[in-house]
């Protein structure tokens, strides 16, 4: 392969900037000519594409966000956009792309090279909800920020006696919530995997802990179970006694600077994707396992399922009481 391209698609991650210096840098230093695609898919469709170099990825490995910028295409998953992302391949003597994304990236970079441009997709979310990746590129970052975050809500909660309710990002995954939940030691952490009930698995559980003189509570809510956390908290205070604030982290929770474990695995994982270019090999997902780098094929990819651990779960709720 001569000529590749790189784009990052869906949410932004932190450390996606780190993924995208490892494939310009590992593509011109094997002497592909490697562009970068603006806004995702949407650039690819209308031709907005930068040739990058050595430098034009200076100074990036420490920011979040994505140089790229990312974009969600609603064209590109129409026959007729794809039609024009071809065409703009083709134009630019592209042969190979590094998709940056979640699993809605994947299924474009798997339509894209079932039309014969090999793709290679590379796990950025925040949400960790790749199947065959342990550590998505992103995840560690944003657990982190969150831990901070709910860190600064519990001095506060401790001071008045009250009880935080705090809304983590994760729609269909529970991850960000289970993990950080653990780490800040929340009374009650409720996830879309595990079906809940508020009367047993937040009342009871504040009620048992103010038994042994608990007079602060944290409760880690994932944005996938669709709960509206200020009436939760509502309903806290009426049947605890227990004054309650709830906090939705929001956007917050995506940016800054990503950690070294998201910069080491992103690093790692686009020189890797561009080496699987090389060989020629397309229609891959490159993904973690403990410190390993490894790959799938797509389709497989986007067909495995991710199930919560249980037993992480189970020992938050053991500890947390
Ligand atoms: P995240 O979940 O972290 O936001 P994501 O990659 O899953 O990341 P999506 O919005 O689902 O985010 O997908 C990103 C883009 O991928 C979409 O805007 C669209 O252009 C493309 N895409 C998604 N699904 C398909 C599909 N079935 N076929 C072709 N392209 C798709």
């Amino acid at each position: 392969m001569k000529t590749i391209a790189v784009l990052t698609s869906g949410g932004d991650a932190p450390g996606m900037n780190a993924a995208v210096r490892a494939v310009v840098r590992t593509a011109c230093e094997n002497g592909i000519k490697v562009y970068g695609v603006v806004r995702g898919y949407n650039g690819l469709i209308k031709g907005d594409l930068i040739e990058m170099d050595l430098r034009s990825v200076s100074d990036i490995i420490n920011r979040g966000g994505t140089i790229l910028y990312s974009a969600r295409s609603k064209e590109f998953a129409t026959e007729e956009g794809m039609k024009k992302a071809i065409d703009t391949c083709k134009k630019f003597g592209i042969e190979g792309v590094v998709v940056i994304g979640g699993d809605g990236s994947f299924r474009g970079a798997r339509d894209l090279s079932e039309r014969g441009i090999p793709c290679v997709g590379l796990p950025g979310t925040i949400d960790n909800d790749i199947a065959c990746c342990d550590h998505t590129i992103g995840y560690d970052t944003c657990l982190n920020t969150i831990m901070e975050m709910i860190d600064r809500l519990r001095d506060t909660a401790e001071s008045h006696d009250r009880c935080s309710v705090v809304e983590v990002m994760g729609r269909r995954a529970g991850w960000l919530a289970l993990n950080s939940g653990i780490a800040c030691g929340a009374t009650s952490i409720l996830i879309p995997e595990v079906p809940f009930d508020i009367e047993r698995d937040v009342i009871q559980r504040m009620r048992k802990t103010m038994l042994t003189d608990k007079k602060h509570f944290i409760i880690v809510v994932a944005e996938g179970c669709e709960i509206n956390v200020h009436d939760l908290a509502k309903e806290i205070e009426e049947k605890t006694g227990v004054e309650s604030r709830a906090t939705v982290l929001g956007h917050t929770q995506r940016g800054g600077y990503p950690t070294a474990r998201d910069r080491v695995m992103a690093t790692k994982m686009g020189n890797y994707a561009v080496k699987l270019l090389m060989n020629n090999i397309g229609n891959r997902v490159v993904a973690a396992q403990k410190e390993d780098v490894v790959d799938y094929d797509i389709f497989e990819a986007l067909n495995m399922t991710k199930t919560i651990d249980m037993n992480l779960y189970n020992i938050a709720h053991e500890v947390s009481i």
